[in-house]
């Protein structure tokens, strides 16, 4: 792996959010870790238009930014905190997938309701709408960064991931969920798994089963 191999992953999966309709026009933002710096999408930019050379260098511990002309995402310091914090983070995605931010709309914690959810990425948390591009919603959002995945109020989604793939896939498994959940709600309230039916997808060999189910996603 060389920074360049990062540039170009990050332009992949930079490119599958807006295919997918995961962010509209210049909204979201995307980084990923390499040794000892980050990689993040530039202010300004729809996620698409990104080049390469273009994913802004940031060295995480001092904040130091390599000056490339281009400014970084807004939401910088909410990538910061977030690899400060948690050395197993190796990408984040944030994105403003439109099914997430309607579920965000009732102020609570996405229920998990399949084994996919459950496996993939585990609990999704709700944080109370905050300023964007502040450090407050840096502080929100690393309060909670032991899960993977962050529902920001009236904003969007955050995912992590060990790796680009992982935090991406978790993003499309969280918006698929929302929608469903808004779905079933429309007719009922939705029957979600239990604490112990989800404990006994956690327990099963959960590391093998999400490899798999990555797999599939290729
Ligand atoms: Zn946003």
């Amino acid at each position: 792996m060389s920074s360049q191999a990062i540039r170009e992953e990050l332009c992949k999966y930079a490119q599958k959010t807006v295919t997918n309709k995961l962010v509209v026009g210049p909204g979201g933002n995307i980084s990923a870790r390499f040794e000892g710096k980050m990689y993040l999408s530039p202010s300004g930019f729809a996620l698409d238009e990104i080049k390469p050379e273009q994913w802004v260098e940031v060295d995480i511990e001092t904040g130091h930014i390599t000056d490339i002309g281009l400014r970084p995402s807004s939401e910088v310091l909410m990538h910061l905190y977030a690899y400060r914090q948690n050395p197993n983070i190796g990408a984040m995605v944030h994105t403003h997938p439109p099914y997430c931010i309607a579920f965000t709309l009732v102020e609570k914690d996405l229920p998990i309701m399949f084994p996919d959810q459950a496996a993939l990425v585990g609990k999704t948390v709700y944080v109370d709408y905050v300023l964007p591009t502040t450090d407050k919603l840096a502080d929100a959002v690393v309060a909670k960064i032991e899960h993977a995945s962050i529902l920001l109020g009236n904003h969007g989604l955050v995912t992590t991931g060990r790796n680009l793939r992982e935090a991406y896939y978790r993003t499309e498994v969280v918006e698929e969920s929302a929608k469903i959940f808004l779905i079933a709600t429309a007719i009922k309230e939705p029957k979600v798994l239990t604490k112990e039916e989800f404990e006994e997808i956690a327990s099963l060999e959960s590391e093998a089963y999400r490899i798999e189910l990555l797999q599939k996603m290729k």
